[in-house]
């Protein structure tokens, strides 16, 4: 049986191109500064951001944690969304490795507004308070259901940080999903925040991989965080060469993916078993369910029929689409949800 892993845009594995860009990859030590290839993904996608320097993570957490690291001292304040990953899926790495403590903002699937922001800055002459000291946003946020913040609204809180002296961090770990929508671009990013992560390893199909930016001095020290969390890679360039191919190849065809993901939502929402569907906007689909159907059971009926979805709550299941989802699997997971007959939790 195919098959039709819907969990997450993480399970992408390599095609013969990329593994033919990674088998070719000139390499060196990387600790040593010498791997060619790591060195030219750096550059790529710093000029592409239009920062002066990036450095390559084995992992979207180790790029977040690294910044939030550089950014803050112990018993410090992040502002960040009450849906975000540097808050839930980050193993307590706020606290862990940077003793900071956290401000959650409620926002609209992951997305706050800068005035939501002003009203959680801590006064810095009052010594009861923590000290503010960066605001991370998350773009697209990922258990908002792929959501996509307003450019305008980022760009306002990014002035308010700059008028308060914070710091401004994007999780970006699918920022090329957020392109898609809304045809912005990376500079508009680079100009707004002090420090941007991208996943290689998500949507864009590396099977390894995150790029953390900055400016140069930043980086730097970066660069020692990197290594006192054990991230610095020896002949990584066989990995980074799949994050110059995916950067070359695979985001363009993102809008396939959400043309996808929108199609699933439109569909899901006349199945019997589905309460609602949240406004795709990129690649993930986010299903609400009847309130008396067995999330369990969904998943394990599907999973039955070739389907892998993700449980994201009670009652609440998360699709995800990307390259190694095609068109028929789309149509063939169609069917199949529209012909599911989950049990209820509480049979009558
Ligand atoms: C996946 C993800 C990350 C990083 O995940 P890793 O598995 O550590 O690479 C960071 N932020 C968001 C929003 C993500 O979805």
């Amino acid at each position: 049986m195919n098959i039709i892993d819907l969990r997450s845009d993480t399970v992408t594995r390599p095609t013969t191109e990329m593994l033919q860009a990674m088998m070719g990859a000139k390499v060196g030590d990387d600790v040593y500064k010498e791997d060619p290839t790591v060195i030219e993904l750096q550059l790529m996608i710093a000029g592409m951001f239009g920062y002066e320097s990036a450095l390559f993570c084995p992992s979207g957490t180790m790029a977040n944690q690294i910044a939030i690291k550089l950014h803050t001292q112990p018993g410090d304040e992040v502002i960040c969304g009450d849906l975000s990953h540097v808050y839930h899926y980050e193993g307590g790495g706020i606290a862990f490795n940077s003793g900071a403590s956290v401000r959650l903002i409620k926002g609209d699937r992951g997305r706050f507004t800068a005035e939501q922001v002003a009203q959680n800055i801590n006064d810095p002459e009052d010594y009861h308070l923590a000290f503010t000291r960066l605001i991370v946003a998350e773009n697209t946020c990922n258990k908002g259901g792929g959501s996509v913040w307003n450019v305008n609204e980022l760009q306002k809180i990014s002035t308010l940080a700059k008028a308060h002296n914070l710091k401004f961090h994007l999780d970006g770990a699918r920022i090329f999903n957020a392109m898609t929508y809304d045809h912005s671009n990376p500079a508009m990013y680079g100009s707004m925040f002090e420090s941007i992560s991208v996943c290689l390893s998500k949507g864009l199909g590396a099977p390894v991989g995150s790029v953390l930016l900055g400016n140069q001095d930043f980086i730097k020290k970066a660069v020692r965080v990197r290594k006192l969390l054990g991230g610095a890679m020896r002949q990584a360039g066989y990995l980074a060469a799949a994050g110059i191919f995916a950067l070359n190849n695979n985001i363009e065809r993102l809008a396939e993916d959400h043309y996808h993901a929108r199609l699933l939502g439109q569909k899901l929402m006349d199945c019997s078993w589905v309460q609602s569907v949240e406004e795709v906007q990129s690649n993930i689909v986010m299903i609400n369910l009847r309130p008396e159907i067995s999330d369990q059971d969904v998943i394990y009926q599907l999973k039955k029929k070739g389907i892998l979805v993700s449980k994201f709550g009670p009652g609440i299941i998360r699709l995800v689409t990307h390259l190694d989802i095609s068109s028929s699997m789309v149509d063939h997971a169609l069917d199949s949800f529209q012909s599911l007959r989950p049990e209820k939790n509480n049979p009558a």
